[in-house]
């Protein structure tokens, strides 16, 4: 195994690269202080000046060049000044800042082995569950730094669990359902190993697995290949939008356009019909324009949204966005009331399609939920029961279903 350690700036971060270089030949890397073909990379990066810090982050793609499939920490005063412009890149698999180098060493273990991140995942005792829908964390963290989220400050770097716990985990239970929770899944690896991956083995559970929030990023054919072929995975979609802008997506630190998420959302069209996709919008983000919002207000029926929870913006201090101007009270008052207005509307839409349809619902103790996320209500049906139902109508916040036949262990 080849390890470099990549330094910029000063000479204080060079004597702390060579301290590094000892250390990974200490366990048994054969090391160098060159950008060349390597296994891990440790880049020590610079914040002297701007373009010190346009050379840290420039360092990642270079390194990249050289192996793909790299894995990378990186230290440093560009790291500890902009921690999201590293966070989140393929294979780096640790971001520390400029006063915590000892980390460094520790994410590489006293055996010189790169911990996988699962290896950090807090395993907790299974929590109590119910018979018809079950909770399993698959994933903590988050390395995506939204300009307006705190959470990677308070969870810290992304973490998987391990497939072979959620597995376990996930054959213990009774429940009808399973959710795969995390705070950012599509992050989830394992090893080489993806969600769709992990997803191919929980296809034998006598229960329906259905999907937390997910990112643009996550729908490529593969992964929806994947869920196609492991056949018990839900078709609901919370694929996180936040702004329909790509002005605003940008000053968000989402990295995706408008574009890229129309076309994820066709991608899951052609494989899922029927899916229902939601998501969550953000209203009155700092520097929102009218444009911006109709912009948020449009992608809604372009993309067939089926739900959209709207939020106001609001200002979390120690966030990139807190120091960006904040809208007005009013303006995200009046802004939000036309969002909820689409939103229902998209909900409408999207309920009016299944009216007449047969689909496969599972029930709560009051109503219950088709695999595509509509609430039906239908009377005769017992909690933990799953039946094939037929909408009839809409009602409340769903549609009343009339039960054609309940379904006893298949899925
Ligand atoms: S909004 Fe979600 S994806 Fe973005 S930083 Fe927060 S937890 Fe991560």
């Amino acid at each position: 195994m080849k390890a470099c350690v990549f330094t910029l700036g000063c000479k204080v971060n060079e004597v702390e690269s060579a301290s590094f270089l000892s250390a990974l030949e200490a366990r048994g890397y054969e090391v160098t202080d060159t950008l060349c073909p390597a296994d891990l990379y440790i880049l020590n990066t610079c914040a002297v000046t701007a373009e010190a810090e346009k050379k840290s982050r420039q360092a990642i793609a270079r390194i990249k060049k050289y192996n793909p499939r790299a894995r990378i920490v990186v230290c440093g005063c560009a790291a500890q000044n902009h921690p999201e412009a590293f966070s989140g890149k393929e294979g780096v698999g640790l971001v520390t800042g400029a006063m915590h180098k000892r980390g460094v060493l520790d994410h590489l273990g006293e055996t010189g082995v790169f911990l996988e991140e699962e290896a950090s995942f807090c395993e907790l005792p299974a929590p109590k569950q119910t018979k018809t829908r079950a909770f399993v964390r698959i994933q903590d963290g988050c390395n995506r730094f939204c300009s307006y989220c705190l959470i990677p400050y308070l969870r810290g770097r992304t973490r998987s669990r391990a497939a072979d716990a959620v597995v376990r985990e996930a054959e213990g239970l009774p429940a009808r359902e399973i959710v795969l929770t995390g705070i950012d899944i599509t992050s989830y690896r394992d090893g080489e190993n993806g969600l769709g991956e992990l997803l191919l083995r929980l296809k034998h559970l006598p229960a329906r697995i259905r999907l937390g929030s997910l990112e643009e990023g996550i729908v490529t054919r593969e992964f929806l290949e994947k869920m196609r072929a492991a056949g018990n995975v839900c078709e609901q979609f919370h694929l996180s939008l936040q702004s329909g802008s790509d002005a605003v997506l940008k000053k968000m630190n989402r990295r995706y356009t408008r574009a890229q998420y129309l076309e994820a959302c066709a991608l899951i069209y052609e494989y899922f019909p029927d899916a229902a996709i939601t998501t969550d919008i953000i209203v009155g983000f700092p520097t929102e324009t009218e444009e911006d919002f109709l912009a948020s207000l449009s992608i809604i029926e372009e993309a067939g949204l089926a739900r959209v929870h709207a939020f106001p913006y609001s200002r979390r201090e120690g966030t990139n966005a807190a120091k960006l101007p904040d809208s007005s009270a009013s303006v995200k008052k009046e802004r939000m009331g036309r969002m909820l207005a689409a939103a229902q509307a998209a909900e409408e839409r999207y309920l009016a399609r299944f009216l007449g349809r047969t689909l496969t619902a599972l029930f709560e103790e009051e109503g219950g939920y088709t695999q595509n996320y509509i609430r039906v209500y239908a009377d005769g049906a017992r909690e933990g029961g799953m039946y094939e139902v037929r909408l009839l109508s809409r009602e409340k916040d769903g549609c009343r279903a009339e039960i054609i036949r309940e379904i006893q262990e298949e899925i």
